[in-house]
């Protein structure tokens, strides 16, 4: 596997030989496919400094020449496609094709997106005001590169939520220093590794391998964080950030929902259900977790998925077309899973398919579907993140929206119906930070709109203009360009002029009149 060549090649330095390391494993298989170091707050800090030092010529390369390097590590990561594809399976355990889609895909669009937007979303924007005292002067908000990023990803998708967030960072002009998950960190340095060979200047992007005190020193180097993982940890990192005052932006849990009308195209919800449901082996932040179903269809639909879901093939992916569903990645997660389906069925649901962890070697838990569900349940209250669908019968549209937003999470949501009209209209209400209609997780690969959670899934968002301009400064800044020597309203005051003041102000707000 790639990982003994991608520690070699791509380790971001700053560990002593006799530096503690990570073992990485195989999820599919069981089997350690490499150590990286477990980098102390010292070894953090290092880097931060050579970051640091890096960082002035990179941002002076101008939008460019930064996107010189990145539209030449959009084309290493084609050439180089099935090399990145072995080491996100080989330390993930997900299928080739969920790598291709979700992460290859993600990151060759991200490469070329940022290298052709940055510029634009991040030009100075010319203002007008209408406050009369500041008429003549030039308003210009600028963008300015914060310095150093810290991103912190999780081992969902080493490429797409880890890597994919250096992207923008990078390309406004920073320097970063990624964490990766202790789980996943081969693909990082491997990527860090083609970024090199690419044209990326040294130390303008480095990876610090570790575990979660690695990530709590790179929190305490950086001037801006983007955190990608669970709530929990993800309101550690805002309270650290807040001791710091530096920024965060944090894409956390999600418990997502997919609602299904009476009218809707039920093998298009049946298909998507499955795929949104059990691609990555559900272990994505946008996953679809629980679904709601109309009474007078829930039937039809129910047998749909099942039939569906029981032809799915799980097992360790060895090439394309091998298996549809991989392994549970993080060791911890496959006892969640375990302990939420039990839950369920020790309260009265029923498995139609599924419903056990399979016997290893490789940690698998059986592509399972649920039904007799509600929300006294764990299943359909808290996230999963594995490949279960508990699908509940709802008397009508109004019951499942307000069960959708029965949650503390609100990342995404998907509402199928043949009534285009009405399933927009529902989707603005429900509380969720992207809602797709006969659609799900689409959302995410479109890198103009914003993807953020509401609620418990999060703060800020990622993508589109919002998701560079939070790797910069915002600056105000106001010309007076025609300067008088005195203005109407500078010392010494004066009665006369005041009250001429006023007499202006009654003119222009004073009249409730709209302008
Ligand atoms: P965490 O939120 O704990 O980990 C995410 C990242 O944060 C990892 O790189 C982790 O390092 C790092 N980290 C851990 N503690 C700290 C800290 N105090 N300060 C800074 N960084 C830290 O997620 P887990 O991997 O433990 O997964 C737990 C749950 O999170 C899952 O069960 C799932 O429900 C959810 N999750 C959500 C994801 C999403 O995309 N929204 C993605 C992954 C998980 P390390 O891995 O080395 O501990």
């Amino acid at each position: 596997m790639a990982s003994t060549e991608t520690q070699a090649g791509g380790h971001a330095g700053g560990a002593a030989a006799d530096e503690r390391v990570i073992s990485v494993e195989n999820p599919a298989t069981g089997e350690v496919i490499g150590t990286v170091p477990d980098l102390s707050a010292e070894a953090v800090a290092e880097l931060a400094a050579r970051a640091r030092a890096a960082q002035p010529a990179w941002e002076a390369l101008g939008f460019e020449g930064r996107a010189r390097v990145m539209l030449r590590a959009q084309k290493w990561l084609i050439d180089n496609a099935e090399r990145v594809i072995r080491t996100i399976v080989s330390e993930t355990g997900k299928t080739w094709e969920d790598a291709q889609t979700a992460e290859i895909s993600y990151g060759a669009a991200a490469f070329g997106f940022w290298a052709r937007h940055a510029e634009d979303y991040l030009a100075d924007e010319k203002v007008r005001t209408s406050n009369l005292i500041a008429k003549g002067r030039r308003l210009v908000v600028r963008y300015k590169p914060l310095g150093l990023i810290g991103v912190i990803g999780p081992w969902n998708y080493p490429l797409t939520n880890s890597f994919g967030d250096c992207i923008p960072a990078l390309m406004a002009g920073n320097a970063v220093i990624l964490k990766p998950s202790e789980v996943t960190p081969l693909t990082s340095l491997l990527l860090a590794e083609g970024m090199r060979e690419c044209g990326l200047p040294e130390d303008v992007l480095q990876v610090a391998t570790g575990g979660g005190d690695t990530g709590r020193a790179v929190v305490d180097e950086v001037d801006m964080i983007m955190f990608t993982g669970s709530t929990r940890t993800g309101r550690l990192v805002a309270r650290q950030a807040a001791e710091r005052l530096i920024p965060c932006s944090l894409e956390l849990g999600g418990k997502d929902a997919m609602i299904v009308l009476a009218d809707a195209d039920l093998e298009r919800a049946a298909n998507t259900a499955v795929w949104a449901g059990f691609m990555n082996g559900g272990q994505t932040c946008v996953s679809t977790e629980r679904i709601y179903v109309e009474a007078p269809v829930y039937d039809e639909f129910v047998a749909k998925v099942t039939e569906k879901a029981r032809r799915l093939r799980q097992g360790v992916p060895t090439g394309f077309g091998t298996v549809d569903v991989g392994a549970v990645t993080f060791p911890p997660q496959a006892d969640i899973i375990e302990s939420h389906v039990r839950d369920a069925l020790d309260k009265g649901a029923r498995a139609l398919v599924g419903g056990r962890r399979r016997e290893g070697p490789g940690r698998f838990f059986e592509p399972t579907v649920l039904v007799d569900v509600d929300h006294s349940m764990a299943a359909m209250t808290e996230e999963t993140f594995g490949p279960t669908l508990p699908i509940m019968k709802v008397a009508d549209a109004e019951e499942a929206i307000r069960l959708a937003n029965d949650s503390p999470y609100g990342l995404a949501a998907s509402v199928f119906s043949r009534d285009v009209a009405r399933a927009e209209a529902i989707a603005r209400r429900l509380e969720a930070g992207a809602v797709n209609v006969n659609d799900a997780l689409l959302n995410y690969a479109v890198l103009e709109l914003p993807m953020g959670g509401w609620k418990a899934s999060g703060l800020g968002s990622r993508h589109g203009a919002g998701g560079i301009r939070k790797y910069c400064a915002q600056q105000a800044i106001l010309v007076s360009r025609l300067h008088p020597r005195r203005d109407v309203h500078h010392f010494p005051y004066d009665a006369r002029r005041s009250r001429l003041i006023s007499r202006l102000f009654r003119l222009l707000y004073g009249r409730g009149r709209r302008d």
